[in-house]
């Protein structure tokens, strides 16, 4: 028989301190008060079909000619949803709602840009606000900024402003019309 008594040689104790870990990259969004800001654009030239309603900010203007698109066409509001998700890295407008989907022809933009805010909300941020210019020589949006920027403040949950700029008769820019954004968002 062996003896040994079972017993075997204990191992050296060991000097050599466990390894520190690296501090895990953060899970779940942002850190809380982080600040980005992401500008978004948009442009859809005017159609030629009558059919076609001018939809912009949410407001319809049915005396004015429509803008091709597969969706309702609204500048407005594709910039803002560029804008919010420029801001956060979630992608593009085209990532989110590609005009392929046959789902989204003729779509309400503004509830693109609501399904969109809803994307920032499960991601951790909220928005503190958009700034947006729309280019366009007619129809003329004084009389309806004030509805526009309510129904696109309503669908971000955060306020959006609306400024009108003509073409100046720059070449090129009255085929259509432009809206550039600029948005702030802050992580919850
Ligand atoms: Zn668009």
């Amino acid at each position: 028989m062996s003896d040994n008594n079972g017993e075997a040689t204990p191992a050296p104790v060991e000097a050599t301190p466990a390894p520190v870990e690296a501090t895990p990259a953060p899970v779940g969004g942002p850190n809380s008060g982080t600040i980005r800001v992401g500008q978004g654009f948009d442009v859809h030239p005017f159609s030629e079909d009558p059919d076609r309603i001018f939809v912009l900010g949410g407001v319809s203007f049915p005396q004015a000619q429509g803008l091709v698109g597969h969706s309702d066409a609204d500048v407005a509001a594709h910039a803002c949803v560029d804008a919010i998700l420029g801001a956060t890295g979630l992608g593009d407008i085209g990532q989110l709602f590609p005009d392929t989907d046959p789902d989204l022809e003729g779509a309400d933009s503004l509830a693109l840009l609501a399904r969109a805010s809803d994307l920032l909300a499960d991601a951790g941020w909220s928005v503190s606000n958009i700034d947006c210019t729309v280019i366009l020589d007619s129809p003329k949006l004084a009389p309806h900024r004030i509805q526009m920027q309510d129904n696109l403040s309503e669908a971000v949950g955060a306020p959006v402003s609306i400024k009108g700029k003509r073409t100046e008769g720059v070449a090129g820019l009255a085929g259509g019309v432009q809206c550039h954004a600029v948005a702030l968002v802050v992580a919850r």
